[in-house]
This record gives C-alpha cells, structure tokens and sequence, in this order.
C-alpha cells in the first residue's frame, strides 16, 4: 500500500432489473440479441494481450437453434498454452507488486462496465450461447458478476485489515502475498457469473491466471474478457485459452510454476484434475491450492405441516428454472402422503403451464439444454422412467431435437427412493418425487442424507419449528447450502456464500473472503525495534 489506508467503496447487490413489456431495458436487450444472433463473430484466444488465431476453428451455434451459426472460436495447442503461461509468469512480476488499490480500481471499473455499457451485450451473449431466459441471464451473467467483482473487492479489504497483535519493542505485519508461480482457472457452462468470477477474483489477489472456459460458455465468455480489457486488466494477467480441455489442462499441470487450481464443474472431472495435481505433486515449487465447486443432487424435504402451495412452488421453480442446469436446482424431493395430492395437483398445473422455446421470445419460461450430450442423457433417463415399473412421469416426458435441445419439464414419481434418478446428477430439467407416510418424517430425513454422494444444497419446508429443527439437525452434512421455507437455489453473493461438501466440492464459499483467502499465502514480517545483544537468559545466572 501506498499512502494512506483506503475505504473501498461498500460493496451492494447490484438490482435486478425487470424486462417487463415496454421497459426500456427489454428493448436494449432485444436489439442486441437479434444484432449477435444475426452476425458472424471469432473468438481469438487471448494470450499476452493480443488476439491469438491458430486457423483451426469450432463453430458456435445456440442450443435453441442448433443448425444456425454465430460465429465459431479458435482452438489452442499445446504450445500457445505453453506460451499462456509462460507470459502469464513474466506478468507477473509487475502484476503482484502493483498497489492493491490498482488492482481494485480496475475489478471495480469492470463492475460498472457490466452494470451499464454492456449489460445488455452480456445478457444477450448468455441468452444466445447457454440458451437463457432473460431474467436468468439478468441474475446471472449482469447481477451476479456484478457482485462478485464489488464483494471481492471489499473482501480484499477485509482481509489485508486482518492483522496480528503487536507489542512496543515488535511490530508484527501480515501481508497476503499472492501465489507464487501462476493459477489456472476452469470454468462450466452454465453460469457466466462464475466463469467471470473464477480467474477475476484469483487476479484481484495479485495473481496471474489461465483460464480454460467451458466449449458451451465461449460467446459469453468473450464478453467477459472484453469487459476485463476494457477495465484495464494488464496484458499477460489473465489469459484465455479454447480447445481440448485434456491437452490444455495436462500442459497446464505439469508445470512446474503451476500454484492454484480454480475449478468449477462436474464431480468427476475434479477428481480427475486432483489425480493429476497428486502425481505430479513431486514437480511443484509449491504445494497448489486446489479449490472445486462441483455436482449436485439437491433435495427438498417437505414436511407434513408444509403449505402445499410453498411445496409446489419451490419444486416448479427449484426444479425448472434454466432447466434445472444449475448446480443448485432440486432434483429429488420428498412429500408426505397427506399433502401429495394437492401438491401434485398445483405442480402438474403450474408445468403445463411453462411455455417452452426460444429466449428471443420472452414469454418462454423454458429453453434448451445446453447441448446434444445433454439431451440424449436427459432422454435416456426418461425413456428408462417410461419403461421401469417403480417410476410413472405425471408430467412432461417428452422431447425434441429438430431445432434445438427442448427437453419438457418433466416430473418422475417413484415408489424407490434409491430409484437411480433419486440418487445421479442429471443436469437437465428432471424431477424424482418419493411420496413418504407422514409418520416417516425421521426415517426419511436420515434416505435424505444417505441417498446420495452429493450434499450441495437442499431445502426443508415446514411450520412447525421442531420439524424444521429435527431437519436442520439430521442433515447437518447433506448440504452446504440449507434453505428453510424456500427453494434451494438463488444464492445471492455476499448473502447467501455458496459451496458443498462430499462429492459436492471443497466448500471453499464462492462470494465469500474465505474464497479469496485460498489465493494468498501469508507472509508475517516481525520487526524488533531493540534487538537482544547477549545470549544469556536471566535464567542462566
Ligand atoms: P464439466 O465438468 O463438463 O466441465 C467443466 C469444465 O471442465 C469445462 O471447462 C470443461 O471443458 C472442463 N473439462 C471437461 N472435461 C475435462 C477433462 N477431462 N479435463 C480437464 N477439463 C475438463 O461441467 P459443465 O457441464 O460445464 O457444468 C456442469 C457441472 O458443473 C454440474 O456437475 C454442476 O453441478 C457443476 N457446477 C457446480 C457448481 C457449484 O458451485 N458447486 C456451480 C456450477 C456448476
């Protein structure tokens, strides 16, 4: 720090905004979406500051309209991601001697690009390449980037205040270094606000970054780096590389300056990367951080005091919303038998209510899965629930590719609460409900906390207090993320910090300083005013 201790500005939730008929916001969005959709952009890799293209290209097209292009990205080998770290090292050494306050004036500066100049560009890309409705893409890839910049910021703050006792002759000082060598961000397809905040927030700590975005993320993404540029992120801080994720990521771990893994994504692939991080453990220079977000299998617990209508909106919004692609999203749920017929009732109305289609059209509450991989296992699934005797579909069931990857919300009872669908993640807009004996409320608590390797978030609906306190006990280990009374997904940064544990990840609070506190490494500098001249100890006399 420079001259003076400075207050940064107190970080607040950016607002949502509405996009209802006739706003001027609606409007904006509308033109810029219809502008992208029908135009042709390339997506450079970004390495040092400058605009890569290899000549070998992947086209880019939405999952609402599979046959239709907007544009196509170029995909690296080994040697520019070679060259992405070896600039990142060299960035280095200016980046992590630049004053704090530099480093948050240019994260803030991006905040408030999203928050105007290009909100509108940033919601329309994420409605074209994750196939988002408007308002997902509002609290996504606006708001909730938007937060993550400012609250980062402010928990920078935080922590460099975080400092030890001293006394008068020793004055102890902690300055939180970043990591030594360079960290390598990777990121999924489904939230523009966590692909943005992964290598951001690791950069804000005064590191150097390579970040690996998700195929299905890449337009989005390219509007986060522009708005990174544009804030005046230094050349070589956070570099960008697309292709084969296999390649990109052995190249990037078996440096030996690798010091930080950020990842976001499935379980599987996490424990893959950690294998790998493991076998390559006697090249480092340093133990690596290793920080992963991953699966899901989120449940709702509804008991018998529960108000039918709470119980059928947290499964229609929990379960539906951006097609049940959230990490967050409810995919199995529990419901005592004395209520089940009228919240069966309500949810089987509410679904065939959904209007399903493209984002351009915003009266579509549903749009696509992200990609054909998805659909076809989606599909699977519900071909599997359609043939298998402990399994009925109350609603949905159907599904279409022609156009794009439309799966209809679809809604699986089962009188198994192992039934396969009760236990795997499947990332698409896919219910299980297990109808349990009001009397079973304890029992089923405890097929809530084993059923699954996941413990991501979950939510238990209820009026009566010992109900909610037996729940918030029995399941103390099933979710990082608990929600009373309310759908489990929605986690707002600085509100509600976001993470799980088992199979679910690290737990390491995305929008949270805990988060940021993995990204430094402590250096504690005592200095003694009046140094000791003789060896002897009073003692000794
Ligand atoms: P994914 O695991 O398929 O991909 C995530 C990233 O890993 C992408 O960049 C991808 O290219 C890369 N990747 C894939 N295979 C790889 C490999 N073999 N080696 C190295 N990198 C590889 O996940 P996704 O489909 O993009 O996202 C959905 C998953 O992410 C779900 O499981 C969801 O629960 C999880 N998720 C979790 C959180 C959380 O906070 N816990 C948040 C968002 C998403």
């Amino acid at each position: 720090m420079g001259k003076g201790f400075f207050n940064v500005p107190i970080a607040v939730n950016e607002p949502v905004k509405s996009y209802a008929a006739g706003s001027p916001e609606r409007e904006e969005v509308l033109e810029t979406y219809k502008e992208m959709y029908n135009s042709q952009v390339e997506v450079p890799l970004y390495i040092n500051g400058e605009d890569v293209r290899t000549g070998n290209t992947q086209t880019m097209s939405p999952p609402h309209d599979h046959q239709h292009s907007v544009g196509s990205y170029h995909l690296a080998e080994k040697h520019h991601v070679e060259k992405a770290i070896s600039t990142a090292l060299e960035a280095r050494k200016t980046w992590s001697q630049l004053p704090w306050e530099q480093r948050a004036g240019i994260f803030l500066k991006a905040a408030e690009l999203i928050a105007g100049p290009y909100r509108a560009k940033i919601n329309a890309a994420t409605m074209i390449a994750q196939s988002k409705t408007i308002h997902q893409a509002e609290i996504d890839a606006a708001c909730e980037l938007i937060d993550f910049l400012r609250f980062n910021v402010q928990f920078m703050s935080d922590i460099y205040m975080e400092q030890p006792e001293s006394t008068s002759d020793a004055w102890n000082r902690v300055e939180y270094r970043p990591l030594e060598g360079f960290t390598y961000a990777v990121t999924p397809f489904n939230f523009t606000a966590i692909a943005g905040n992964l290598p951001a927030c690791m950069a804000l700590m005064g590191n150097v970054v390579v970040w690996k975005p998700s195929d299905s993320q890449i337009y989005s993404a390219k509007v986060v780096m522009d708005v990174f540029k544009e804030a005046g992120v230094p050349d070589g801080v956070i570099n960008v590389v697309f292709g084969d994720p296999v390649m990109i990521t052995k190249t990037v771990l078996s440096s030996p300056d690798f010091s930080g893994l950020h990842f976001t994504g499935s379980t599987f692939v996490f424990k893959e990367l950690w294998k790998q991080i493991g076998e390559n453990i006697h090249n480092y220079k340093t133990y690596p951080r290793i920080v992963g977000e991953t699966g899901g299998k989120d449940f709702i617990i509804a008991h018998h005091t529960a108000v039918p209508q709470q119980v059928a909106t947290a499964i229609t919004r929990g379960a539906f919303e951006f097609q049940g692609q959230k990490c967050s999203a409810a995919s199995r749920a529990y419901i005592p038998k004395s209520i089940w017929p009228e919240v069966k009732e309500m949810v089987i109305k509410d679904v065939n209510s959904f209007k399903m289609g493209s984002p351009e059209d915003m009266s579509n509450f549903i749009t696509a899965v992200i990609h054909e991989g998805s659909f076809d296992k989606l599909a699977k699934y519900i071909d599997q629930a359609k043939a298998d005797d402990d399994a009925e579909i109350i609603v949905g069931g159907s599904y279409d590719k022609s156009k794009g990857y439309f799966i209809e919300p679809t809604v699986i009872v089962t009188t198994n609460p192992k039934y396969e669908t009760m236990c795997t993640e499947l990332f698409g807009p896919v219910i299980t409900i297990y109808v349990y004996n009001d009397s079973d409320y304890s029992e089923t608590l405890k097929l809530v906390d084993e059923t699954s390797e996941y413990a991501l978030t979950g939510a238990v609906l209820a009026t009566s207090r010992y109900a909610i306190d037996e729940a918030t006990k029995a399941l103390e280990n099933s979710a990082g993320n608990f929600y009373i009374n309310d759908k489990p997904t929605g986690a707002v940064v600085g509100q509600q910090p976001f993470g799980g544990a088992r199979a679910s990840g690290t737990n390491d609070k995305a929008g949270s300083a805990q988060n940021l506190l993995r990204w430094v490494s402590p250096r504690l500098i005592k200095e003694t005013f009046v140094s000791p001249t003789d060896y002897r100890y009073p003692f000794l006399g």
